[in-house]
């Protein structure tokens, strides 16, 4: 009899949501997870009372003791080592940043217990329906509601975390009055832009502007979000650096979530196993046969542990890699494995020299979006904070990029190369780069606009987020056992990416400064994405033609002649089973077609 009810491969969005609704349903689980425990270094000066041990007690008592590593920590420059030594490598496996380099674009996600929600930034949204309706994806207003539940009670209350200040529950937050300068300044000068360039195009009814549901806890002098904050007895500090962990521990991150609801507890039945790299899945008597490197207690050796059910929620670009292998090793799998990949339309860049200061460095990383419909679909535009710790790099960039931009011919070449050269070596020696060079003055002190901290440098940089429809046609394919990205023809050449950029010229024009694209899509690089919410490839399809997994994420197999038949007990439940771009940040979607698969699952 195998040991285990269900095996769940990773462990952030989709996979937590399988492991709570596995864990509830009495069965016993293990979770594979490639990473280690993350968490901040910060202790809370009245801790809360009650609940499981810390972490990291818990984590040494353990036989083995289970790995936990801390935050990058200096608040400014410095902390870029910090930062370089959690980059994930063949040298560092246990390092949290993942930076995927293919030939179009890069990817960044993580790798540690909680997944994505270690390094991303909060933002919880429901998609248009009729963004979900174009690419094929089944979920409702209920599902929704679903994960929306699911969230809150899991995790904690969502918060419009907009205001420099917590603000009571009852203020109306879109309309402020007289206190309109509670707003973080970058919302309200994105706020003043976005009905600029409605204006500007015509746009009637202007784009909505709504600030964004956040999954951190925010206190309030009234409402149900004092419950959350009083429990965890902490809040948003505005410190700006979400991605980069939450020193005051205010995110509601999944590492918390597991901890608190399942792993500590061994009443729960729920087991995890850091440090352990699933390389595939085959089929075993009675169900499947995981195939994983044990990095926690055996040097990286293979082991292979046995379940009737297995759900894969590895992300997207984990769960690609893991079926492409297992088809490679006999798991008789769509031909669709790989296909279809999209960049929920991906695509930053900066306004440099605004009119009002923006203050890019405090605040929650995104706080606002506006939405704009365009010839290629839906567009979302957001704000985003430069954390301090990046402050001077992203400033003296953006400060090479604009000269570049504006035609200042060989200085501004000349200075692109050695700045390269200069975070080239710095990258190699893992030390912070000297930068003194670049920076655009020599102090002086009886200026008042002639400082150097964090904040000044990126006072006036308002840095976009955005989001729009691709045509989700990436292809991923295993070369020498790597996972490789490729398009047929040239993804930057996509409409979506040349009408955002359209748009943040637009905006850049109404906050009174000037565009400066990312270095990658420009200057530094020649149209490269840079992608955090990689989306596809084991997509949900009517049958094994259309797509690699069912309506309800189980996985169609493709040994059979009726082409709608699934391999029974395995389930994919993360990223990569959406079929093309949401136009929102992707966790409430991943949340609610997880949520759907297992309630299918679980009858
Ligand atoms: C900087 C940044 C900011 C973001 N901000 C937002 C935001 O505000 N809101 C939002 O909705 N989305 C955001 N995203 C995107 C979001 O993080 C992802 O869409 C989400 O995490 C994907 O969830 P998932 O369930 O697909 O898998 P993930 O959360 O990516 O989890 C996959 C897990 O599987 C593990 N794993 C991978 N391969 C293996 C293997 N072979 N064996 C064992 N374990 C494995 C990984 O270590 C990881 O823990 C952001 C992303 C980034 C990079
Ligand atoms: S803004 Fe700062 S305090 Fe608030 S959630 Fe983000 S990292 Fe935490």
């Amino acid at each position: 009899m195998a040991e285990y009810d269900a095996i769940v491969v990773g462990s952030g969005f989709g996979a937590t949501v399988a492991v709570s609704q596995l864990a509830r349903a009495g069965k016993k689980v293990l979770i594979l997870e490639r990473g280690t425990w993350w968490q901040t270094p910060e202790h809370l000066g009245v801790p809360p009372a009650g609940g499981p041990a810390p972490l990291p007690q818990w984590a040494k008592d353990q036989d083995p003791p289970h790995p936990v590593q801390y935050w990058p920590r200096p608040d400014h420059k410095d902390g870029l080592i910090d930062l370089l030594a959690s980059v994930r490598h063949s040298h560092n496996r246990d390092g949290l940043y993942v930076y995927s380099r293919f030939d179009e674009c890069d990817i960044v996600s993580a790798s540690g217990v909680g997944g994505g929600s270690l390094i991303y930034s909060n933002a919880t949204l429901q998609p248009d329906l009729d963004v979900l309706q174009h690419i094929g994806l089944e979920l409702d207003d209920d599902d929704y509601a679903a994960a929306r539940d699911w969230t809150t009670k899991n995790r904690g209350v969502l918060n419009k975390v907009i205001t420099k200040i917590p603000l009571p529950k009852s203020r109306d937050v879109m309309n402020l009055g007289p206190e309109d300068y509670l707003y973080l300044d970058r919302a309200r000068v994105h706020r003043k832009a976005a009905a600029a360039v409605s204006q500007k195009r015509g746009i009637d009814p202007p784009a909505p502007w709504t600030p964004l549901d956040l999954a951190i806890a925010e206190y309030h002098e009234d409402g149900e979000g004092n419950t959350d904050v009083n429990k965890r007895h902490t809040f948003c500090e505005r410190q700006g650096r979400c991605v980069l962990g939450c020193l005051p521990q205010a995110r509601h991150t999944l590492n918390k979530t597991l901890y608190r609801g399942w792993v500590s507890d061994p009443a729960k039945g729920v087991e995890l196993r850091p440090l352990s790299e699933v390389r595939y899945v085959t089929k075993a008597d009675g169900g499947y046969a995981v195939t994983y490197l044990d990095y926690w207690t055996a040097g990286g050796d293979e082991k292979t542990v046995t379940a009737p059910a297995v759900f894969l929620g590895a992300g997207t670009l984990g769960t690609n890699e893991i079926l492409l292998r297992s088809r490679e090793h006999g798991l008789a799998l769509s031909d669709e494995v790989g296909q279809r990949f999209s960049t929920n339309g991906n695509f930053g860049g900066f306004c440099v020299d605004t009119t009002d200061t923006v203050q890019s460095n405090r605040g929650p990383v995104n706080t606002c979006h506006a939405d704009f419909r365009l010839s290629s679909g839906q567009i979302m535009i957001e704000d985003c904070s430069i954390p301090s710790m990046f402050a001077a790099i992203a400033s003296t960039a953006v400060h090479i990029m604009d000269g570049l931009e504006q035609g200042h011919g060989f200085f501004g070449w000349a200075h692109r190369v050695l700045f390269e050269a200069k975070m080239r070596a710095a990258w190699a020696a893992k030390a912070v780069p000297d930068l003194e060079a670049f920076l655009p003055h020599i102090p002086d002190t009886y200026k008042p606009d002639d400082s150097r901290t964090e904040a000044e440098t990126v006072a006036n940089i308002f840095f976009f987020n955005c989001m729009g429809q691709d045509e989700a046609n990436g292809r991923f394919r295993l070369d020498h056992d790597k996972l490789d990205l490729t398009w047929d023809q040239p993804v930057a050449d996509q409409p979506v990416f040349g009408e955002i950029e359209g748009l943040l010229r637009d905006f850049s024009e109404a906050m009174g400064g000037r565009f400066v694209p990312l270095p990658g899509w420009r200057h530094f690089g020649d149209r490269k994405l840079a992608i955090t919410h990689p989306l596809g490839g084991c997509r949900v399809g009517a049958d094994r033609t259309d797509g690699v997994v069912d309506e309800v994420g189980r996985v169609f197999d493709e040994s059979v002649d009726d082409p709608q038949a699934i391999h029974d007990g395995l389930f994919v439940v993360d990223g990569s089973a959406l079929p093309g771009a949401v136009v929102a940040h992707p966790t409430m979607t991943i949340m609610a077609q997880a949520l759907k698969t297992t309630k299918a699952a679980l009858p």
